[in-house]
Order: C-alpha cells, then structure tokens, then sequence
C-alpha cells in the first residue's frame, strides 16, 4: 500500500501530521497531488470542534490546486499530468433539488475535505465530473483561489446588484472579495465595514471606497445611511456571521434593499427582526451557501484576466508540518489574511 504524509484533525485541537495510505480510486474517480492548499474558516471550525466533530478524524482543506497524477478507466474530461482544481461539492443527481438544479441544496450534498477526507495531505481524489482544468494564465497559488472565489460569485449572483446600486459588506477576511466584485458589478459606492487597519487599508487598495472601522466610528449604521443620501444601502451583505451584525445589516438597508447571507452563523444562533418591515418596508433575504458548477468556471475567468487583484490578501505559505501553528497563527494575528498550506516546501513564504 502506497503511504503519504496528511494533517489528521484526530480530535478537536489536535492536528496530527503521519503516514496514511493514499486514497484509492474507483473508475470514475481522479489522484491529485496537491500542489497548494489555502486556510479557510470551516478549517478552523473543524479543528476547534465547532464544525461537523462527526466526521472527525478527517483530513481537512478544500481549497486546492494540484496535478493529476492517476485516472479512473472511466475518466475522460482530464489526463496525466494536467493542472487542475476541484469543485467540492457533492449531491446525489436525482432528488428533487438536484433536477432543478439546485445542488447545494440536496439532503445527500457533502463537500469535499469537510465530509471526506481534502487536502492537507500530498494526494486527494475527486470524482471526475468534479475535476476542472486550471486556466493557462493561471499559477497553482492562484488557482487554490478558485473555491472561496467561487462562493463570492454565488453570492453575488444572489444579491444580484444593479449598476451604480450602493453596496455594503461587513466583514473583510472575504469581504474584501466580496467588496471587489461589487466593484466589478459597478455598484457606487462600495463600502467596507471591518476592524483591522491592515486588512481595511488592503481594501482602500483594492478600490473600497469607504471603509468604516466598527472599533472607531460609534455608529456605522448612521454612517452607512450618511453615506447613502439619507436613504440606506442597496444591498448590504453579511461575511462574518454574527446575529447582531445580521440585525444590524438589516438595519442598514434602505426601504426595498436587499440583505445577502453568507457569513456562516451558529448552528443555534438566533437574530431578531421586525415582520412588519419585511412588509412595509418591502425589504429582503437572500442565502447563498457556496460556490458551485459555473460560479467556479467563473470565478476562474476573473482570476485569469486579473479582474480581482487577490494577490494583495495572500500573506504566507507554510508546510504541511506546520498546518496546527498555522491555524493557531491564524486565530491570534488578525493581520494574516490568506494562508496557504503545500506539502511540498519544507521552509515557509511570507509575503
Ligand atoms: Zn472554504
Ligand atoms: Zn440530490
């Protein structure tokens, strides 16, 4: 049996780094040897014991780019050798959700690295239809982008911003891609509320026009409103996932605005909102859960045309080895924003 060397979450706060066989696959399925892994927050949900402790232990990370290195005899949409980046998400293709087209939402959906084993490993397998070839213009670091680029592209396919409509987004460790493709949309103005001078300055860079830090300005409702001729935000999205934040997001929004959920709340968290102004005010919730089958073709494409500078929130790569201190690191130092993991360096990157 074939071994390779994995981050097992053995328990919660426990990362254990160890041999463990390489996955086997079936005929549909596709060997990827993983080039570069990024960090994201169900990783260190998962390994604070916060996010599905059942599946536990696992090998987590799902936001990869690798190389084919062995295909199933049924395989055909990719070969030996090929770059590629995975969707992760899994549904079982003939419930009713499913014929609509609506993936996400199958009582069978799972995803790949937080119900089955990922990638902070050498190797991962996923079922071909899965398996998406990276873009040319794209390198491997940028390419383990796609996924968390992914979810943004659902979203804001669900905000559905008008040219010109006000934006707010709260929250800037995604925010700050969110803020991005508001910008794109052409939405004015764009409006950031967050914390962290660094990551705050990284959007003004990235061309937020207002940022609002929560720790310095009293009321960023009032602001927000200052900021919107009186009236309130078009659109406000929700990337943290706090109940008061949510409340306060409604509370934002102009009479007929929209607020989009994505910062994923509590499993038992309990926001508190007004019937009435759902009626009166005409105003409106949209969920987006991640990013699936063209939200990744698409999130591809602006990555390889450069119509999000992600660069800019890249702050480390580090080795497998050090995926425990990484997300350690990670919960202290507010100022990391993307962390990577490759089990191929043994010596860590900063930029
Ligand atoms: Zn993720
Ligand atoms: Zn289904």
């Amino acid at each position: 049996m074939k071994m390779m060397r994995a981050a097992v979450v053995e328990k919660p706060k426990s990362v254990v780094v160890k041999g463990i066989p390489v996955p086997e696959i079936n005929e549909n399925e596709v060997l990827i040897k993983v080039q570069y892994t990024g960090i994201c927050g169900s990783d260190q949900s998962i390994y604070q014991g916060k996010y599905v402790p059942e599946y536990l232990p696992l090998v987590s990370g799902h936001e990869f780019s690798g190389d084919v290195v062995e295909t199933g005899k049924n395989v055909t949409n990719v070969k030996e050798g090929d770059r590629v980046i995975a969707d992760i998400n899994i549904s079982c293709g003939t419930c009713f959700y499913c014929r609509n087209g609506w993936k996400l939402l199958c009582p069978e959906h799972r995803q790949l690295g937080i119900h089955t084993n990922g990638s902070f490993a050498e190797y991962v397998k996923a079922p071909m239809q899965n398996v998406l070839k990276l873009h040319k213009n794209l390198d491997y670091l940028t390419g383990s982008f796609v996924e968390p680029l992914s979810c943004v592209m659902h979203a804001v396919k669900a905000m559905d911003t008008r040219i010109a409509s006000s934006v707010v987004v709260i929250g800037c460790r995604l925010g700050l891609l969110h803020a991005s493709a508001a910008l794109l949309k052409g939405a004015a103005p764009v409006i950031l509320i967050g914390h962290n001078e660094k990551r705050l300055r990284v959007a003004k860079e990235m061309g937020v026009d207002e940022v609002i830090n929560s720790h310095e300005v009293e009321d960023p409702v009032a602001r927000v409103i200052e900021l919107t001729e009186g009236r309130g935000a078009d659109n406000v999205i929700e990337s943290v996932g706090q109940p008061e934040l949510y409340e306060m997001a409604f509370r934002m929004i102009r009479p007929g605005g929209k607020v989009t959920a994505f910062g994923v709340a509590a499993a038992d968290a309990v926001m508190q909102l007004k019937p009435l102004d759902f009626i009166i005010n005409e105003q409106n919730l949209a969920g987006s859960k991640a990013g699936e089958g063209n939200d990744y073709l698409d999130a591809m494409q602006l990555l390889a045309y450069k119509r999000i500078d992600v660069k800019k929130m890249f702050s480390m790569v580090v080795p497998l080895e050090e995926y425990e201190s990484a997300l350690l690191e990670l919960k202290e130092n507010r100022d990391l924003i993307k962390v990577f993991v490759s089990p191929q360096i043994d010596k860590r990157i900063v930029y």
